[in-house]
């Protein structure tokens, strides 16, 4: 199963042990809606030596993932009638979060042919009396993609020039490969109108535990906060006491990940490279691999199903995340080693059987 993105890695066994010591010591009861200081402190910390944008507590509060984080952002910062950009290929759950304000979704297309790189002009053409505020994931899920300093650099001055939020989904932040990381919340005079998600989804294997948070101005946070109230009402404090144990404790399973995510990516960029009609696009960051199978003669949706059909390996359609990625399939490396390089062996036998 190459098509979806839940970490193959389990989480690691320091952090279910924390969990089930602070449930045993009764940390089972309601918590505080923002989430237990120690551990926004924690975020805020480390927040501030990665990106260099000054922070504390105050700045930060926890939600059920990084998903809930989104939901929760749309509805604080939008209304009907407002516009908000999403450059796409998106994450799918982005339209829906995005409308559900009553807000208008207007799309910002990164071409395939450009590898999915934003360009500035087509960002500033959407812009209208209406637009509230830019949403993209960087790295982004589905293409890999990192946006880079002159990138973020245009979008803030685009941000500044009309008064719009950012809001910056960086989920997948801590497996970029190759060059470094930047943060839209650092550039000048983004301090107040950056709202940075993160989550522990990805960064230390644990999805399941529902843990993510939101970075931002103390105004946006206190109303963040208000709508927790009503929508969460706190999240679990055992939960919250593991995470700030894998935040604090976990760095090296975090390097070992980013490790394996790099050599599986770089495995199967080869490999696919290397097979007919197939053309992959190099991913910068994250564990999604996007490829484009038009070489084969065949639409992406008519790939994925003969694939399937004809193998047992299953990919997405990239038109899931967009009309922009029609042609493409994302190909996730969540999977272990083995077990991806027999799935390049089937899919390498069903191209070439074309
Ligand atoms: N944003 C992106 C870009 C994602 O890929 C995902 C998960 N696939 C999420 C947000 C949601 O992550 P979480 O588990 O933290 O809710």
């Amino acid at each position: 199963m190459l098509s979806v993105g839940d970490p193959d890695f389990a989480t690691p066994e320091s952090v279910i042990e924390k969990a089930s010591q602070a449930m045993r010591e009764g940390d089972t009861h309601y918590t505080s809606i923002s989430g237990h200081e120690a551990l926004r402190e924690c975020i805020a910390e480390q927040h501030q030596q990665r990106s260099g944008q000054v922070v504390t507590a105050a700045n930060v509060i926890t939600t059920s993932g990084a998903q809930n984080a989104l939901f929760a952002c749309s509805m604080c910062l939008a209304e009907a009638g407002d516009e908000i950009i999403v450059l796409q290929p998106m994450y799918v759950t982005y339209e829906a979060t995005v409308k559900a304000p009553g807000a208008t979704l207007v799309p910002v297309v990164l071409d395939a042919e450009s590898g999915f790189r934003l360009d500035l002009d087509k960002l500033k053409a959407a812009l209208s009396e209406r637009t509230r505020a830019i949403f993209y994931a960087s790295p982004s899920n589905p293409t890999g993609i990192s946006l880079n300093f002159a990138e973020l650099q245009g979008i803030a001055e685009i941000a500044r020039q009309h008064d719009l939020w950012v809001v910056a989904d960086e989920v997948y932040s801590n497996f970029v490969f190759d060059d470094e990381f930047h943060h839209i919340a650092s550039q000048p005079g983004m301090a107040e109108r950056a709202i940075t998600i993160g989550s522990m989804s990805k960064s230390y294997a644990m999805p399941g535990w529902r843990l993510g948070w939101v970075i931002a101005s103390t105004e946006m946070i206190d109303n963040l906060e208000k709508l927790a109230l009503c929508m969460l009402y706190g999240l679990p404090g055992f939960v919250q006491q593991a995470s700030l144990h894998a935040l604090q404790h976990c760095a090296e399973d975090l390097r070992h990940m980013r490790q394996v995510y790099r050599k599986r990516r770089d495995f199967m960029y080869q490999a696919i490279a290397d097979m007919k009609g197939l053309k992959p696009l190099m991913p910068e960051a994250g564990m999604f691999l996007m490829v484009n199978v038009l070489g084969t003669g065949m639409s992406a949706p008519e790939f994925v199903r003969a694939l399937f059909k004809n193998t047992g390996v299953s990919v997405l359609d990239g038109t899931a995340f967009g009309a922009s990625a029609e042609g493409y399939v994302r190909v996730s490396y969540t999977i272990a080693d083995d077990e991806l390089a027999d799935a390049c062996h089937r899919i390498n036998a069903f191209v070439g059987n074309l």
